[in-house]
């Protein structure tokens, strides 16, 4: 056998070691098992459908508010995409994009990203300017308000929709079933979770882990923006549609967005599914170990390749 094919396959033995190693760490035993549930995560809530934030500024809270009376509770397991036919109502909440609508479908015009400004002096700032909030309906039911955690100058963010109950026991963010799984995602790419930061789009839990609504979403994300444009971190890992919806100003499904590279203002954002989600339908690991391996040799890398 020439040199080259058994080097060729010294490397494949090693690629199905290290995709092993994950499936274990993860808890993988059960690969190929039947998917339940959507990867949108109960997404009904289309963070799409907004303006830019205007990071820091009081207009986000006000038009927030305004659109509150209006917004329609999300929907469990709705599709993302799921915009076929305007219903009632829709038009006025769509109504900010400028789209056209041909045959019943809504078509938005693309929205400007947010620019990452970094206004703030330090995340205990940011903090400090939450404050005991009660800016959105969501403060109503909440124990602690999540705000996140983790390396200040972290080169990767993870960033989720919103705290559970756990989350809203402890004030921190991932402490539940789903933020153990994270835990083992983090550490096969070779990170610890203090390595990394940790927050969401809301800082209030749900009531029922609900979906966040576009209101309290668009009254909180400011502050998740925020973070971002403080650590300024070389890739952010966006966990499920909710939070890859809010920070790409996009209405495209976690499904079909998983895996490619997007960027928001300079940073690479990494779409994949939520470690709920995962949980049930472990046979979804396979993909997010691919986004993961991505991000990991992204970050391994000394400089920043154009991808
Ligand atoms: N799910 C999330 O999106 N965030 C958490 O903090 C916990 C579960």
């Amino acid at each position: 056998m020439s040199k080259k094919i058994i080097e060729e396959a010294a490397e494949i033995a090693a690629q199905l070691e290290e995709q092993l190693k994950f499936y274990r760490d993860i808890g993988i035993g059960d690969l190929g098992g039947s998917a339940s549930g959507t990867p949108e995560m109960a997404s009904g809530a289309d963070f799409a459908a907004r303006p830019s934030p205007a990071l820091g500024s009081s207009a986000v809270a006000s038009r927030a508010s305004e659109a509150s009376r209006e917004a329609k509770p999300a929907l469990a397991n709705e599709p993302a995409m799921a915009i076929e036919k305007p219903e009632p109502g829709q038009a006025v909440l769509f109504g900010d994009l400028g789209g056209s609508s041909e045959a019943g479908r809504v078509r938005p015009r693309s929205q400007s990203l947010p620019v990452l400004e970094a206004r703030d002096a330090s995340l205990e700032a940011i903090r400090e300017d939450i404050g005991e909030c009660t800016r959105c309906k969501l403060h109503e039911h909440r124990k602690n308000i999540v705000f996140g955690e983790g390396n200040p100058r972290a080169k990767l963010v993870f960033i989720g929709e919103g705290p559970g109950a756990e989350e809203d026991a402890t004030g921190r963010p991932f402490v539940g079933r789903a933020g153990q799984l994270l835990d083992k995602i983090i550490a096969a790419i070779g990170l610890k979770r203090e390595d990394v930061y940790i927050a969401n789009v809301v800082k209030c839990r749900p009531p029922g882990n609900r979906t966040p609504e576009r209101d309290e979403v668009g009254t909180c994300e400011q502050f998740v923006f925020r973070q971002i444009a403080v650590i300024r971190p070389r890739v952010i890992v966006a966990l499920g549609s909710p939070a890859f919806q809010c920070l790409m100003r996009t209405r495209d499904s976690i499904s079909r967005a998983r895996g490619e590279w997007r960027e928001l203002d300079g940073v690479k954002v990494m779409p994949t599914f939520h470690p709920a989600f995962l949980l049930r339908s472990p046979d979804k690991k396979r993909e997010v170990w691919d986004d993961m391996k991505k991000v990991r040799d992204y970050l391994n890398e000394p400089g920043d390749p154009v991808s």
